[in-house]
């Protein structure tokens, strides 16, 4: 092969074949070169080719003898992890997240940056950017070899472009996968970041749930749905939009306030952080932040709880039709003001869920909060780039 070692483009320059024989193992983990035959059913000799090719990119690497009964041990094969770099940047309303993995999507190091995601791409992807150089270090030594990165709207998945978000300002229309193609000069994946969280609480914490609804309750609220074991996006990449649907707040308010996105009585506009903070904000005479919000949950204080386990049954009402509608494994929260209520939150969606789903849709139906929060968007963006980049395992 005319690849070089420095290249940082191995995957994609492997032949089919090769591609084929590096899935199979990124399924399975380690193989012997028996295994391989017998799972292939390619000739010994083609096992052989691919094989070396995957070694002299430094792809495989040779694992610890298995113990056999007699004879000499057969070597298994396994990927090398330090081969390359996965990079991500995880990217919310006021913060970003960004991360270094290696090929089997371990994350290494991570790192937190402020960031406002209404001062415009240029501004955003820039911090994120100079936040990706630092964490990568030197690429001479170890290439990246992807880039995923996840924001807080809808992402048209396949152009990787930014399609009408109700709170980025500025960012509409714009082709972040071109952008940000250009910092280390390989394959990118751009998702939404509920989405990016829905694939690591998958991947992560439900291995077997084939259908699950992941719900984010930060600045904004926005739902990741799995179904038979793969994201649903939608036409346009919309799909999960729920925070932007009218909600029933019958027998806790009477008001339709007004949403970020322009229309009045979102779920959004009751359930928000934003939305929190500023009824928080009226109830105390002095306006709140979401940060504020999140401190005083933490606190215990009361008109904050208060407001979010009303928050919770608005929601709950709201998430009672999708689960009905999907029939999820579980209903998993993340986000800010869900990480920082305990159960204030939940006990009001609970409540919601079970008294208007069907029983059978609710029966050992788990209702939680993500034991991976904060980290549940990188897992997700680290499976994604790595499948990417170097193709989904096989079968
Ligand atoms: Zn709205």
């Amino acid at each position: 092969m005319a690849t070089t070692l420095q290249s940082s483009r191995i995957p994609a320059d492997l032949d089919p074949g090769a591609g084929q024989l590096l899935a199979l193992i990124r399924s399975h983990g380690a193989l012997t070169r028996a295994q391989m035959n017998a799972m292939t059913g390619w000739a010994r000799m083609t096992v052989t080719s691919r094989l070396e090719q995957l070694l002299a990119v430094k792809l495989l690497l040779p694992d610890e003898p298995t113990a056999g009964a007699r004879g000499r041990p057969a070597t298994r094969f396994r990927i090398a992890p330090q081969r390359a770099a996965l990079m991500v940047a995880d990217v919310g309303a006021l913060g970003m997240r960004l991360a270094r993995c290696d090929l089997t999507s371990v994350v290494e190091e991570t790192a937190d940056l402020r960031c406002q995601i209404s001062d415009g791409p240029q501004a955003v992807l820039a911090q994120a950017e100079e936040g990706l150089r630092n964490l990568a270090g030197d690429p001479a030594s170890r290439p990246v070899w992807g880039v995923g990165i996840s924001l807080p709207g809808p992402v048209e998945f396949q152009a990787g472009r930014v399609v009408s978000p109700p709170i980025m300002t500025g960012w509409h229309g714009v082709s972040v996968r071109d952008i940000v193609t250009e910092w280390f000069g390989s394959p990118v994946l751009v998702d939404n970041d509920v989405n990016a969280m829905a694939v690591g609480e998958r991947a992560v914490s439900y291995p077997d749930a084939g259908d699950l609804l992941v719900v984010k309750v930060g600045t904004g609220v926005g739902a990741g749905l799995i179904c038979g074991g793969r994201v649903v996006r939608g036409a346009a990449g919309a799909a999960g939009d729920i925070g932007h649907t009218w909600a029933d707040p019958s027998g806790i308010r009477s008001d339709v306030p007004e949403c970020r996105c322009g229309k009045r009585g979102c779920v959004e506009a009751y359930v928000g952080g934003w939305a929190i903070a500023r009824d928080l904000g009226r109830e105390i005479g002095s306006e709140r932040s979401v940060d504020d919000v999140t401190e005083l949950l933490r606190a215990g204080d009361s008109t904050t709880v208060r407001l979010v386990r009303d928050a919770g049954r608005i929601l709950g009402a709201s998430l009672a039709t999708a689960v009905s509608l999907l029939n999820p494994s579980a209903v998993v929260l993340g986000g800010q003001i869900a990480a920082a209520s305990g159960e204030h939150l939940l006990a009001g969606l609970r409540e919601r869920i079970y008294a208007r789903s069907l029983p059978l849709a609710t029966r050992d139906l788990p209702i939680k909060v993500s034991t991976l929060w904060p980290n549940a968007g990188v897992h997700g963006l680290a499976r994604g780039i790595a499948d990417t980049v170097l193709g989904a395992p096989a079968g």
